[in-house]
């Protein structure tokens, strides 16, 4: 008997989710099966799901996912830690698989920008193995990603987000160089500004300050190791800016995140920063994200401006350790704050669409 599996199949943007069951095949070498203990709704699905991004229809959202191996194929040894792998393991997986020959891989050492990169979550549910998302039984872990082993004492919980958002931020604050002393401001604190605040407390800075329109969120950012939080909802620029920099003496921060997917932020933030501050775009994930700045301006305060996209593989390992490190510090488990099954994804969408969730979960 053919053995199958179910998927939330996304049809199209904007139009309810459609069970549908699909073989589960044996795996091939270098191909690893997991059964699903849980995936997380990220924002750039919600963008994707309401036609924002572009991604491939009919498919199977979700990226955030961790699941414990069910059939290990040849060629499969070890994890990116070098823990041997076997059936029954839990693990998590870099959130992209690439095979082959890249330029970027071995000459920029950027990975995870090779050419032809595939992302879980992000192909066509109808072509072989047609399980390559989270909203489903089961995931085939592709020949050219990076698999972690997860530790028995870490949850479901903690562990889903690592995949994308933790290691997505681990990425930018090493982007931001961020070190001893300094003060970064985070601007929006969903799941990746609020480890984006916890982040940068790790890597040693003085003072972080947390920005967002959405109370609880700001209230979270303080237990995530935000020194200040502003409510910018009722703020217009000026005073946002003047508010900011007068707490961080004596010309500006240090840092500024966006992590918030807004465009116009960015000049905003960068009226924050000191001469010889660091800026770093990552939440900017839809095309056509525009914003206007003053070149003059980035010239004569010798201002470094970076984006982020995806992550090395060292980061998916670093976010492992860095949760691992400070789980009693920070509380990683009131981030995933609501759980669905399968069959609930369109109501899970849509709490985490209007973020009245923070992190909403779906466990098969
Ligand atoms: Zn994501």
């Amino acid at each position: 008997m053919v053995k199958t599996g179910r998927a939330v199949v996304y049809e199209a943007p904007n139009t309810p989710f459609v069970i549908r069951e699909y073989p589960v095949r044996d795996v091939r070498s270098g191909e690893v099966l997991v059964r699903i203990t849980m995936s997380t709704i990220c924002r750039s699905d919600i963008h994707s799901y309401q036609g924002r991004r572009p991604n491939p229809c009919p498919g199977i959202l979700g990226h955030e996912i961790i699941g414990v191996i069910d059939q290990i194929g040849e060629e499969i040894f070890n994890d990116l830690r070098g823990a041997p792998l076997s059936v029954g393991d839990r693990v998590t997986w870099t959130e992209f698989f690439h095979h082959g020959e890249s330029h970027y891989r071995d000459i920029h050492n950027m990975p995870q920008k090779s050419p032809g990169l595939r992302k879980y979550g992000h192909d066509l549910v109808e072509d072989d193995p047609h399980f390559l998302g989270g909203f489903a039984e089961y995931c085939y872990i592709m020949p050219g990603t990076g698999i972690l082993r997860l530790p028995d004492d870490l949850s479901d919980e903690k562990a889903t987000p690592l995949k994308c958002g933790v290691a997505t931020m681990i990425s930018i604050t090493e982007a931001a160089d961020i070190g001893l002393g300094d003060t970064v401001v985070v601007q929006g604190l969903g799941l990746l500004g609020l480890y984006g605040c916890a982040i940068a407390k790790a890597r040693g800075a003085r003072q972080v300050i947390g920005l967002d329109t959405v109370t609880t969120r700001l209230d979270m950012a303080k237990k995530f190791g935000a020194d200040h939080v502003f409510d910018i909802s009722s703020m217009d620029e000026e005073t946002l800016v003047g508010r900011v920099r007068a707490i961080c003496p004596p010309d500006g921060a240090d840092v500024g995140l966006e992590v918030c997917g807004v465009a116009g932020a960015v000049p905003t933030g960068i009226q924050m920063l000191r001469i010889g501050g660091r800026y770093v775009i990552g939440g900017l994930v839809n095309p056509g994200d525009d914003f206007t700045i003053d070149g003059n301006q980035i010239l004569k305060k010798l201002i470094t401006l970076k984006g982020v996209h995806n992550y090395h593989p060292r980061h998916l390992v670093q976010a492992l350790d860095f949760v691992m490190a400070n789980r009693d510090r920070f509380p990683f488990k009131d981030i995933v704050d609501s759980k669905f099954t399968l069959e609930q994804l369109d109501e899970a969408f849509e709490v985490a669409a209007t973020r009245s969730v923070l992190r909403a979960a779906i466990v098969p």
